[in-house]
């Protein structure tokens, strides 16, 4: 529960930076009123870097939504052919946006500029063009249904309403499995274009897109840097970050190598997707270590643990700590049977089993003079005797 919870902290987090800056360009309109003019010139350039950074960053998904709102501010602001078009179908226009943001959430991020591109601007076209029939043939399968007694209250929602139920259903279930700031960028988008259809939001569409676009810059922002900063498979910060961190530390800190016990012959027992998980769930018994202790994944197998301002005898007791919650951890893994007739009958083809490991420790204190990477070699050398010594302790 609590894992699934923490999966969202960015989409959280993003959510709230949101509707603050939703709250605060609705009550305090006085301040950007007068300068409507030149949010609706920015909003071009927004447009654009939005749409570039967004493909750059192989967040293509933002990067279509970005085009279709373009597309629809060019036809609201300006004498196009199709202006006429688009505005005379009533309800054609919100079911449209509605469907692209939904749509969007379930297909996958893939470069703009390939053949997926082209496959994904289809998809839209062809999401736009199923919106205009439907509004358009709506009347006809209501003049079909009326028929059904108990169906006749119900069937005044059929054009809208329902479409639009079940693309909230569709994109708030997207929201809830990805947890990814894409999504959440499309959830609060969607939100938006309806608020807007039902007066719920009166705010003019320069400044409501430019919220838009600045919410999709920053899920491009925040996740290009969880990618370059975090390792994907633990979700831990890298060994990139560990060295961005070491340039920030003061004079006085302890590191910990943590390093795990035959995970060679571990893998070999039981494969290496089971490793993978395996390092996964120990990865998240280290980040939970007490005494302020920085967790990172130095690469492999292997894990480092900053303390910043502290000394050895100030972290033994968090390692310690750590060594034994890795120790009595009984690991629960599933492991893939082949899927026989019988295991496909009774629909059952993964089966529970549990392991465990153990983790050997090697801590330095940082001693004048010495530069980070020297006291971490010094930790290193630690682990060395901690493995030498039994492996499962800490060793100095
Ligand atoms: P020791 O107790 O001396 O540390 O033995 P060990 O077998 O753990 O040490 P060694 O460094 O020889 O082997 C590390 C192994 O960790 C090699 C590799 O199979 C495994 N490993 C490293 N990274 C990963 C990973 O990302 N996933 C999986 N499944 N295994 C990994
Ligand atoms: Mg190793
Ligand atoms: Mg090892």
């Amino acid at each position: 529960m609590i894992q699934f919870f923490s999966g969202f902290r960015n989409s959280i987090v993003s959510l709230i930076i949101f509707c603050i800056a939703f709250i605060f360009i609705s009550e305090f309109q006085h301040y950007w009123f007068a300068k409507i003019n030149l949010i609706e010139q920015v909003l071009y350039g927004l447009f654009c870097i939005t749409i570039i950074l967004a493909s750059y960053f192989n967040r293509s998904r933002l990067a279509l939504a970005a085009i279709t709102l373009f597309i629809f501010y060019l036809t609201l602001s300006h004498d196009v052919p199709w202006q006429s078009w688009v505005f005379s179908n009533g309800p054609w226009l919100v079911l449209v946006g509605a469907a692209v943001f939904s749509v969007l959430s379930v297909i996958k991020d893939r470069g703009l500029l390939s053949v997926h591109g082209i496959f994904r601007l289809i998809l839209i076209l062809v999401v736009i063009g199923g919106c205009y029939v439907w509004s358009d043939n709506a009347d006809i399968l209501i003049r079909e249904l009326i028929a059904i007694k108990w169906l006749e209250p119900w069937l005044k929602y059929l054009t809208l309403e329902l479409p639009l139920a079940c693309f909230s259903l569709l994109l708030f279930w997207r929201f809830l499995r990805e947890k990814s700031l894409v999504t959440t960028a499309l959830l609060t988008s969607f939100c938006i274009w309806l608020g807007q259809y039902y007066q719920l939001v009166t705010l003019p569409w320069s400044v409501l897109l430019t919220l838009m676009l600045m919410h999709y810059l920053f899920a491009v922002v925040v996740d290009s840097y969880f990618l370059a900063y975090r390792d994907e498979l633990t979700t831990l910060p890298s060994r990139r970050a560990l060295n961005q961190l070491s340039l920030s530390l003061g004079r006085k800190y302890t590191l910990a190598m943590l390093d795990i016990d035959h995970f060679k012959k571990f893998n070999d027992t039981y494969g290496h997707d089971i490793g993978d998980q395996v390092l996964k769930l120990v990865a998240s018994k280290l980040a939970q270590v007490k005494g302020s202790g920085k967790v990172f994944r130095y690469g492999g197998e292997e894990f480092t643990i900053v303390f910043p301002g502290k000394t050895i005898e100030q972290s033994l007791p968090a390692l310690e700590a750590v060594r034994q919650a890795v120790q009595d951890y009984d690991i629960v893994i599933r492991q893939e049977q082949r899927k026989t007739k019988e295991a496909r009958s009774k629909k059952k083809n993964s089966q529970v089993k549990t392991v465990s490991v153990t983790i050997s420790i090697g801590l330095a204190a940082r001693k004048s003079k010495l530069s980070f990477d020297q006291t971490l070699k010094l930790a290193d050398q630690a682990l060395y005797r901690a493995k030498k010594s039994g492996r499962n302790n800490v060793s100095e």
